[in-house]
């Protein structure tokens, strides 16, 4: 930490220094809570809470801004999962992803924060509460979408919070994905076909923020919202398509939504089909 604070000293005191071309062996993945600048809140969700900051290590506004999550409970231990998440997204590369760019701990490792690449529009929940999308920007969104779910695959993680809040916006024609708070890994050899543990599913949890009115009813008003909305499924009764909505794009849509889940397209076809229509 010594060594970390006289060179950022030696750098403030000769500016020529380029910070783009760091020293070898310095740590670019530490990233110091009394360098982040806090800018504003981003957005939150169930478990985590995400802010933006500027990490300006020369304190001379030329820094970069980063995302900030945290976890929204700290009880003086970092919980399994929340290092899981962190080292998933770690461990993922690939331009439909939200990039990892490092840690921020305090208390001597009893706080840590997941430091990634902030992305200017937000999420695309919020993006698309704010503008119509056009259709080729719908296609082109979907596919870029369906690309990272199929790298995600090919790692063997299933991702299990697919939603528009958890989908990143960069600019008009680029969404990445985010938030791998309930991605799970399928070692070699396994079959992911049912939950194991108790609780462990965000299925009737998603069931319920769909159709209640509430957010996340539980109860008696839960349980029979999600009895209705399943008799209505077994009736094969669909949500309707938009009317602007291509015919390829429906049929894509009623495939994706087969009951027998071995009907349904894997990502790879998905790609190639969103590829086609848009051609
Ligand atoms: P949670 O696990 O609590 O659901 P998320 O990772 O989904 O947390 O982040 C919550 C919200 O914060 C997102 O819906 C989005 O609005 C915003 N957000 C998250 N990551 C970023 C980012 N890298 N850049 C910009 N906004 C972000
Ligand atoms: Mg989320």
């Amino acid at each position: 930490r010594c060594v970390l604070r006289e060179l950022t000293e030696i750098m403030n005191k000769n500016p020529d220094i380029s910070l783009s071309n760091p020293l070898p062996g310095m740590n670019q993945s530490v990233f110091h809570k009394r360098y982040l600048k806090k800018m504003r809140d981003l957005g939150e969700g169930h478990f985590g809470k995400v802010t933006l900051y500027m990490y300006d290590p020369a304190n001379d506004g030329t820094g970069e801004c980063v995302a900030v999550k945290a976890l929204k409970q700290e009880n003086g231990h970092v919980p399994d999962g929340w290092m899981k998440e962190i080292e998933i997204l770690k461990s993922l590369n690939h331009c439909n992803i939200v990039k990892y760019k490092g840690l921020c701990t305090e208390l001597g490792g009893q706080v840590v924060q997941l430091i990634m690449e902030y992305l200017p529009l937000g999420s695309l929940r919020e993006y698309l509460s704010k503008r119509k999308l056009g259709v080729p920007q719908c296609l082109l969104f979907a596919q870029q979408i369906c690309e990272g779910m199929e790298y995600l695959h090919s790692k063997r993680y299933i991702h299990r919070d697919l939603a528009a809040r958890n989908v990143l916006v960069e600019n008009d024609s680029l969404v990445k994905i985010g938030d791998f708070g309930l991605t799970k890994y399928i070692p070699e050899g396994e079959i992911y076909y049912r939950v194991r543990e108790d609780g462990d599913s965000p299925v009737q949890c998603l069931i319920l923020r769909f159709c209640s009115p509430f957010p996340l009813t539980s109860g008696l008003l839960g349980q029979m919202t999600v009895m209705v909305l399943i008799k209505l499924l077994e009736k094969q009764l669909r949500l309707p398509c938009p009317k602007e909505c291509p015919h390829e794009v429906k049929i894509l849509m009623e495939q994706c939504w087969a009951a027998d889940p071995s009907k349904r397209p894997p990502f790879s076809s998905l790609i190639e089909r969103f590829k086609g229509i848009r051609q």
